[in-house]
């Protein structure tokens, strides 16, 4: 989708490019390839139209029909604004109290557990902390054993209790642990369902707020394009959280998600997720995406 999406916006820039003197009227029809361009990689409507209004204004504003070269400058105004939109500078990860507790929020299939592995080991390796993981899905043994198996994998501690079927204690217990074991941090993996529903919602924002996290993560596919907004912003609506990692970006992935879940929450992204393996992570620059969308 990726190169969908570049392959267009080139083809639209393109066009600018090749004329010799440029009107108002092609930098209106550029545009509005573009803004196809992005409500095709499933860039919400409002979100791209704002869009294409804002480089319009700037490159109006600029006088950039008389100079030299305006298909430079446009695909630069272009590049910066969705730059821009997505955050323009890399979001940090906020390390500080003692431990450190992360919360991870998402549905099921998202790519939480995988995650959850991925950042202890990107903490271990890159920031020499000393990572715990915790398996909070009550519901599915599974999910704990998947835990199991990723921390074993990458030689991090997994805190679980089978047994019990409460949550919040679980985590609490959790964090008593770490602190009584010389962790200092602690990652929550919680239950996830396949689609929003409000016994979830309860139970992750019980968990959040007993255990006052100092990064909530929203872990979300980046396949699953406009439901991927829409599931940003409930979670978002219930936990406020502090960012958003986009997993699966080496699949045939919707950069439109990266885009919309920005401007339609306002919370930065802050990771990605490349690959099912444990190194498939990485810190989300808007820079280096813009790039890619625009090729
Ligand atoms: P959870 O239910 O949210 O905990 O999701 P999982 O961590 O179990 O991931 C669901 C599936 O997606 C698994 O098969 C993972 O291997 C896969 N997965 C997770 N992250 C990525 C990623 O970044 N890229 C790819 N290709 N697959 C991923």
């Amino acid at each position: 989708m990726f190169d969908n999406l570049s392959d267009k916006l080139d083809k639209a820039l393109h066009v600018l490019k090749g004329h010799g003197s440029i009107t108002e009227v092609n930098v209106a029809e550029t545009l509005k390839e573009v803004r196809r361009a992005l409500l095709d990689a499933d860039v919400n409507f409002k979100t791209a139209k704002e869009f294409t209004n804002t480089v319009k204004e700037k490159a109006l504003g600029q006088n950039v029909l008389t100079t030299l070269q305006p298909g430079q400058l446009m695909v630069k105004l272009v590049k910066d604004e969705l730059t821009e939109l997505m955050g323009g500078e890399t979001a940090g990860i906020n390390l500080s109290g003692s431990p450190t507790v992360i919360l991870m929020s998402g549905l099921q299939g998202s790519g939480k557990t995988t995650f959850s592995g991925k950042l202890a080991n990107y903490l271990k390796t890159k920031k020499t902390k000393k990572p715990l993981l915790v398996a909070c899905d009550i519901y599915r043994p599974a999910a704990i054993n998947q835990l199991h198996v990723v921390g074993d994998q990458i030689g991090v501690e997994v805190y679980s209790e089978p047994e019990n079927k409460n949550p919040v204690q679980i985590a609490q217990n959790a964090i008593a642990h770490a602190k009584q074991n010389g962790f200092n941090v602690v990652i929550v993996d919680t239950a996830g369902r396949l689609a929003i529903d409000e016994a979830m919602m309860t139970e992750i924002a019980n968990v959040h707020k007993a255990i006052n996290p100092q990064e909530t993560l929203f872990v979300v596919d980046a396949m699953t394009g406009q439901d991927a907004v829409n599931t940003a912003k409930t979670f978002n609506e219930r936990l406020n959280f502090d960012g958003v990692v986009l997993t699966k970006l080496d699949g045939d992935t919707r950069g439109g998600a990266a885009i919309s879940i920005k401007s339609v929450v306002d919370k930065p992204i802050k990771f990605i997720g490349t690959g099912e393996k444990m190194d498939a992570i990485d810190v989300f620059h808007p820079a280096r995406m813009a790039d890619r969308i625009l090729g």
